[in-house]
C-alpha cells in the first residue's frame, strides 16, 4: 500500500473504463455546446432520466445560436420534469453571451468559462477535458466519494478547502494524452455511480483500485465520505387553488426573480386554510365561489424547502377573472408548470378533459 492510490488508479481506471464505460451520446462528442448541455442537465438528474431530455433538446436547438435564439415558452417546456429550472435559465444567458461575445464559439480557458452564468468548477472542468483535450478535472460527489476512500480520508467531504484540495490532487492524478484526459474525468465518475456505489456496500471486488484503495483495506470504505450534517429543510404551507370557468382553468405566471421564476402555476397563496379561509382568499382576489369540488393535499420537496400542499378545485364567477390566464386543454400542456405542481396538473387535465367531453 505504497504511494498515493488516487495516482495509482490512473492507468487501471482507464482499462477499467475501456471495458465498462457506458456509452453515452454525450461522450461520443467533441462539440463543446453538447458537452455543456450534458453538463448541466446531469448536475441534478440521473443519466436514464436526463437521456430523452438531451436528444430533444438538441433535436430542438442544435446550436448555441439556436438556444440563444429561443423563446423562453419553449425553453421552460423542454426543461419540464428536470426541475431546477435556474439552470434552463442560466443556459440561455450563457448561449447568448457565448453567441454575442465569442461568435458562437465557447471559450477554452477555464477563468472564461466559469465566469459564464451556471458553470462552475466542475462544469468547466468537464467541458474543457472532453471537449478540448485539456487536463482539467470534474469534481463531482462521485469523484468526492471515490477519493474519500481510496485515501481513507474521514474529512467532511463538503468543505471547501477539502474540496480544493481533491480538485488538486484529481488534476495531479490525469493523464497527459488527450484522449485518455478526455476518458478520465467520465472514468472516475462512472466509477463512482457503477462500483464505489453511493448507498450500500461499494463493489469493491469490481473495482481497479480493490488491490490498493486504503478504504478498502482498513474497512472504512462503507463508512465514508463523512459529510456534516444536512441542516433542515424549512417546511412552507401552501394553498392551491384549481379555478375552472367555462371548460378553463386558472394559471398565473409567477415572478420573474426568486424559485421557479417566470413558470406558470396554479393561483396559491402561503398557509394551509379551510374551505372558509380558501374562500375569503378568493373574495380578496374578487372571486366568487359557484362550486366547491374535492380537496387534494401534496408534497413537494426542494433542496431547501418543502411545501405542504392542500388544493381546493372549484368552479368561480366574479369580477376577479380578468387577472388570471385562463387555460384550456391544449393550452395547459404547452405552458411549463413546474413539477412541484403535478398532482394538480394532472388533475386540471382530467377536469378540462371532463369538460370537453360535456360540451360535445
Ligand atoms: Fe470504492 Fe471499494 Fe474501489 Fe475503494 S476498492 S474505490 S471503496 S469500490
Amino acid at each position: 500500500m505504497e504511494g498515493d492510490p488516487l495516482l495509482q488508479l490512473t492507468a487501471p481506471l482507464l482499462d477499467w473504463y475501456r471495458a465498462n464505460g457506458r456509452d453515452l451520446p454525450w461522450r461520443r462528442t467533441r462539440d463543446p455546446y453538447s458537452i455543456w448541455v450534458s453538463e448541466i442537465m446531469l448536475q441534478q438528474t440521473r443519466v436514464t432520466a436526463a437521456l430523452p431530455y438531451y436528444l430533444r433538446f438538441l433535436q430542438t436547438f442544435p446550436t448555441v445560436e439556436a438556444l440563444a435564439a429561443a423563446e423562453e415558452e419553449t425553453l421552460f417546456k423542454l426543461w419540464e420534469g428536470l426541475g431546477y429550472y435556474s439552470r434552463a435559465r442560466n443556459l440561455q444567458k450563457t448561449a447568448r453571451i457565448v453567441t454575442e461575445r465569442y461568435g458562437g464559439r465557447f471559450p477554452e480557458s477555464y477563468g472564461e468559462l466559469t465566469a459564464l452564468p451556471g458553470i462552475g468548477d466542475y462544469t468547466a472542468g468537464a467541458i474543457l477535458a472532453a471537449a478540448f483535450g485539456r487536463r482539467a478535472p470534474a469534481v463531482d460527489g462521485n469523484v468526492l466519494r471515490v477519493a474519500a476512500r481510496l485515501w481513507d480520508d474521514p474529512r467532511d467531504i463538503q468543505n471547501a478547502a477539502v474540496k480544493k484540495e481533491i480538485r488538486r490532487r484529481v488534476e495531479e492524478a490525469m493523464p497527459e494524452e488527450p484522449e485518455a484526459i478526455r476518458n478520465y474525468n467520465q472514468a472516475l465518475m462512472d466509477l463512482g455511480a457503477t462500483v464505489c456505489l453511493p448507498n450500500g456496500a461499494p463493489l469493491c471486488e469490481a473495482c481497479p483500485a480493490r488491490t490498493f484503495c486504503r478504504g478498502r483495506a482498513r474497512g472504512t470504505a462503507q463508512s465514508l465520505p463523512v459529510r456534516a450534517p444536512k441542516k433542515d429543510r424549512r417546511a412552507e404551507e401552501r394553498t392551491v387553488f384549481l379555478l375552472r370557468r367555462e371548460g378553463k382553468i386558472a394559471l398565473r405566471k409567477r415572478p420573474d426573480e426568486g424559485l421557479l421564476a417566470g413558470l406558470w402555476e396554479f393561483p396559491n397563496v402561503f398557509g394551509s386554510h379551510s374551505e372558509e379561509e380558501a374562500a375569503s382568499v378568493l373574495a380578496d382576489w374578487s372571486l366568487i365561489p359557484a362550486e366547491w369540488g374535492k380537496k387534494l393535499t401534496a408534497k413537494h420537496i426542494f433542496s431547501h424547502v418543502e411545501w405542504h400542499m392542500i388544493g381546493y378545485s372549484l368552479k368561480v364567477t366574479g369580477e376577479g377573472l380578468g387577472d388570471f390566464f385562463w387555460a384550456d386543454r391544449a393550452a395547459l400542456e404547452r405552458c411549463a408548470v413546474p413539477s412541484a405542481f403535478a398532482r394538480y396538473r394532472t388533475e386540471a387535465k382530467k377536469l378540462l378533459e371532463e369538460a370537453e367531453a360535456d360540451a360535445l
